[in-house]
């Protein structure tokens, strides 16, 4: 399809809120670099001798430079991500890049300063009411003080990172540099690895099935040095987590999460025991589809009918839905539309994906997705309007650094945003078919991120645990450990190829961010107990729903779910989750009982 004849086309971002041109940015980096200098000489060593008033006025001096710098490093990011192939914007880029380390060893010593206070002198200053809006952050940070070793040890370990990102880079590389010719009926051609998984989606078997086997062959030929990088990273990741005393490997990314152990436990454990759930879909999918079981490759085949959506239409899809649950969160979804802060047209020189982009208190966020007229970019555009709400909402009420959730929080309200469309989506549609289909899209990306991620998680753990025993973390190591998780996953519902046992090997979470993965099942669970308080009582879940929405990261998940009636600590959180996973499969089912009719 040429791109021209999408109904996104035109729909590009405005950057005059950010910057007018390349020139006013370059300039805009000169002046922060400037700011940032007189910041540091004049509140260099003062973070623990200043009394809270002073501290509070430092730290508000600090988050109105840290918005600006925000707003001059988006500049050169999104023309980055627009235009690949512009000079200037190129090295704008590489400018940003730059200036931002320079800023960031600049203002670093505000956080080691306050991380070298003692435990009564925190206490004392956290005690103060004028600290109040960035009490919970203050906390929070010093949770890291433990961990932190003596100044000269770090910079140490801060000299080696580029040698620890090499492996990082090495694992990419070879990923992106994987080209095969593939023949998807229209003679060879050259293909990547995302587009040849893309054919998942393929309504045609025997291609589906072919790029698949096309993967696991490319792979074979990788398996090796992908597994070195894996065995370094994890190597080294469990050394530095011995020096400075970290017990547990998962426990890093509950920090950052302010999750706590004990929760991420029981969530994953009711993951597990509820993997028959998808076996089932698995099964009722194999019979709708002709087949005696399903192989990995018929996964994601498509059942009932796409449609195409036009971008308006999407557009005031989301806006129905917003306005339907608070008009104030429709108002926001049309001030970025009309502000320009949502780029859709798919063009050539743009990235790929989606993202929004929170900026600062005077900033509204900025957009990026690739709509392409499916039924499945209306729940993306939902998606990130969700991220959006959230952003807008926590910037308005609270200080620049506590706004900022962790990523599995962060994930919450976007999810939640995306399944109120879903459903509105399925309500609406009149063709039995395009129900069918978006009600099994809405079963199987659920699917993907509760149960799929959670089995990855699981491979993580016990791969950590092989290597902190001293055994190296081989190929074939890798691959036993992957299939037992996936086993344990799919059951005898569905057939693994003998390739797949090369899966765990293009997954880029595991080599940039460990334990990754879980946040996604985190977020889709708790947005189905979300919805089910909704559901519940609507008066009293939406102002709930604004409030969390504003509150930001100004206090943990558990604090920030309790008022809208999920307690992350209870059992009961997850039951009520799968009782709307379990409705969703089983709508997805009647679905498919209509397609048979
Ligand atoms: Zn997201």
């Amino acid at each position: 399809m040429a791109v021209s004849s999408l109904s996104a086309s035109g729909v590009r971002w405005n950057l005059d809120d950010l910057a007018p041109n390349a020139e006013a940015a370059r300039e805009a980096w000169d002046e922060l670099l400037a700011r940032s200098r007189d910041f540091a000489n004049r509140r260099r060593g003062t973070v623990g001798s200043v009394g809270p008033a002073e501290l509070f006025a430092l730290l508000s001096e600090l988050d109105a430079l840290y918005e600006d710098i925000a707003r001059t490093r988006f500049y050169a990011t999104a023309r980055e991500h627009t235009e690949a192939a512009d000079a200037e914007a190129n090295d704008l880029a590489t400018l940003a890049r730059d200036r931002l380390a320079d800023l960031e060893s600049l203002l670093l010593f505000v956080d080691l300063e306050w991380l070298a206070l003692d435990d009564a002198a925190v206490d004392a200053l956290l005690a103060a009411p004028e600290l109040e809006p960035y009490a919970h952050r203050l906390r929070v940070a010093r949770e890291e003080k433990p961990y932190v070793l003596p100044e000269g040890e770090e910079q140490a370990l801060n000299a080696r990172r580029s040698a620890i990102s090499a492996w990082e880079s090495l694992h990419g590389r070879e990923l992106a540099m994987l080209s095969v010719d593939f023949d998807a009926g229209e003679g060879p051609e050259p293909h990547t690895l995302d587009r040849l998984l893309a054919y998942v989606h393929n309504p045609e078997r025997e291609i589906r099935l072919a790029a698949l086997d096309a993967v696991y062959e490319a792979l074979t030929g990788l398996s090796d040095v992908q597994a070195a990088c894996y065995d370094a990273i994890v190597g080294d990741r469990l050394s530095v987590d011995r020096l400075r005393g970290i017990p547990e490997p998962m426990d890093p990314t509950n920090r950052a999460n302010e999750l706590e152990g004990s929760v991420v436990e029981a969530m994953i454990g009711a993951v597990e025991e509820n993997y028959p759930l998808a076996r089932r879909w698995f099964v009722r999918k194999a019979a709708v589809l002709g087949l005696d079981k399903l192989q990995l490759a018929d996964q994601y085949a498509p059942v009932g009918t796409d449609r195409r959506v036009e971008w308006g239409e999407a557009v005031t899809m989301v806006d129905d839905t917003l306005r339907d649950f608070s008009p104030p969160l429709a108002d926001i979804f049309q001030t970025c539309l009309d502000r320009g802060h949502v780029d859709a047209e798919p063009r050539s020189g743009k990235v790929g994906g989606a993202y929004c982009s929170s900026i600062s208190k005077s900033v509204l966020p900025y957009v990026l997705m690739n709509y392409t007229d499916q039924l499945r970019d209306v729940i993306t555009l939902a998606h990130e309007f969700g991220h959006v709400v959230h952003g807008t909402l926590s910037l308005e009420r609270q200080p620049y650094r506590g706004y900022h959730t962790g990523l599995a929080l962060a994930e919450v309200p976007s999810t939640f945003t995306q399944l109120l469309v879903v459903e509105r989506l399925i309500e609406q549609e009149e063709d039995p078919s395009t129900r069918a289909m978006l009600l099994a899209d809405r079963a199987e990306s659920a699917m993907a991120s509760i149960f799929r991620q959670t089995m990855m998680a699981r491979f993580e753990q016990r791969s950590y645990g092989i290597r902190a025993e001293g055994k190296a973390l081989t190929s074939d190591r890798l691959a036993g450990v992957w299939i037992e998780e996936n086993e344990r996953y799919y059951g005898d519902a569905l057939d693994l190829p003998a390739g797949y046992r090369l899966g765990w090997s293009y997954i880029p979470h595991f080599i940039h961010v460990r334990f990754y993965t879980y946040a996604y099942t985190f977020a889709h669970l708790v947005a189905f107990s979300l919805l089910a308080r909704y559901r519940e009582d609507r008066e009293a879940f939406v102002p709930a729903w604004l409030d969390l929405l504003g509150n930001g990261a100004s206090r943990s998940p558990q604090d920030l779910l309790m008022p809208v009636g999920v307690d992350l600590r209870d059992p009961e959180t997850w039951a009520l989750a799968f009782g709307e996973f379990d409705r969703c499969i089983a709508e997805a089912e009647a679905g498919l009982d209509v397609l048979d009719a």
